[in-house]
């Protein structure tokens, strides 16, 4: 499949996703937060996200800049970057959806707070990590490019491990036995077996 298809193709989803997340941003900013988790480590490794999921791929589907690093997968490999969008795009719909307004980007907990655990969130505690993870293995299916490709599998892939023992201990800080049980009963990314 051309480069040039691909790369609208991504620029679609890429588009998508923001318009997803724009309303929560905006309602997200009038929060009170009552618990701050934020420290600069966790700023460096959401600007780090930001570089590998925005500014690289953004860079690489606009300017010539990185075609020295270009890689070409099989038309297979492809297609199967193009098949994860609509799961990718529908599960990053829900969770921000059912998460509401105690979303946010970093580790902060905002006056009432509630603990969600229905929706999508009902088998899985971080689904929206799911909708993530799929959206950095679908990147460098579709951008192929040694750069552009993979720097959301590494800086979101270093978030990620960085942050979600954090984040469930902030939970547990915040809902104890309420957010363990919920724990217990729940997988981090795939529902429980
Ligand atoms: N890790 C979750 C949420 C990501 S947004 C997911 O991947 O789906 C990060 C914020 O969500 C954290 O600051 C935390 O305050 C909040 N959060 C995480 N899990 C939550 C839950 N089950 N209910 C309510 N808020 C939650």
């Amino acid at each position: 499949m051309s480069e040039l298809v691909l790369k609208i193709i991504f620029l679609v989803f890429f588009i998508a996703t923001g318009f997803i997340r724009s309303p929560y941003e905006k309602r997200q900013k009038q929060n009170t937060i009552v618990n701050d988790q934020r420290t600069g480590l966790e700023k460096t490794l959401l600007a780090g996200a930001f570089l590998g999921m925005a500014v690289l791929p953004l860079l690489y589907i606009l300017s010539p800049w990185l075609n020295f690093a270009n890689y070409q997968l099989p038309t297979w490999a492809a297609v199967i970057g193009i098949l994860l969008i609509p799961p990718t795009l529908w599960l990053f719909y829900r969770s921000h959806k059912d998460l509401g307004l105690n979303w946010s980007p970093s580790l902060e907990v905002r006056s009432e707070h509630n603990l969600v655990t229905n929706g999508v969130y009902k088998n899985i505690r971080h689904p929206m990590y799911t909708s993530i993870w799929l959206w950095i293995i679908l990147q460098p299916l579709l951008l192929q490019n040694y750069i552009a490709g993979l720097s959301g599998l590494v800086f979101f892939g270093i978030l990620y491990f960085l942050r979600v023992d954090r984040e469930e201990n902030m939970m547990i800080q915040q809902f104890g036995e309420e957010y363990r049980d919920y724990m217990g009963r729940t997988g981090r990314l795939l529902p429980k077996l």
